[in-house]
């Protein structure tokens, strides 16, 4: 990936370790185990979205409960969707917002209509839009644009990007 994409879009690892501040632990590793009952560090659990207690090792995965949970998009992609929603007031057009994301329409309106739902609600779920968002601000959410899938007509050249619109299909 180039170098420009990496700084416009956030890695998985990036926004898991956003969430776990969010809500468990603003300082990053200390937080309260909820098997030794006191607080304690945690280290990330390679390839699952946990972290683990160095002391009984047990599994917290802070996105569970979340609306981020049961989901399988990448949490960069739903980082990216909290910037743009939150940076284009609360009716950014789904197409837009699929257009920008490279997710089909559906997704992008499940999205969009999930992001609403957490940050009309307020408490953890706000919060968690807050970090997202802040993570992958709109501007940066813009930043890298992609076809949508469900528009791609033939084989799109790898890393592709456009930023003119697509000429016409006759
Ligand atoms: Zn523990």
């Amino acid at each position: 990936m180039p170098a420009a994409a990496l700084a416009a879009s956030p890695t998985d690892d990036q926004c898991l370790e956003v969430v776990w501040r969010t809500l468990f632990s603003a300082d990053g590793s200390p937080a309260q185990c909820p098997v030794c009952g006191d607080r304690r560090h945690f280290s990330r659990v390679r390839r699952r979205r946990a972290s683990a207690c160095s002391t009984c090792g047990h599994h917290v995965y802070p996105a569970a409960g979340t609306f981020l949970a049961n989901s399988s998009l990448p949490l960069r992609t739903w980082s990216r969707a909290a910037g743009f929603v939150t940076g284009c007031g609360d009716e950014p057009g789904v197409q837009d917002l699929a257009v920008q994301l490279g997710v089909s329409y559906r997704t992008a309106l499940r999205l969009r209509r999930r992001i609403q739902q957490a940050r009309e609600e307020g408490g953890r779920d706000a919060r968690l839009v807050a970090s997202l968002a802040a993570l992958c601000p709109a501007g940066n959410a813009r930043m890298t644009l992609r076809l949508p899938r469900r528009a791609a007509a033939g084989p799109l050249p790898r890393h592709a990007t456009r930023s003119v619109p697509p000429p016409a299909r006759r």
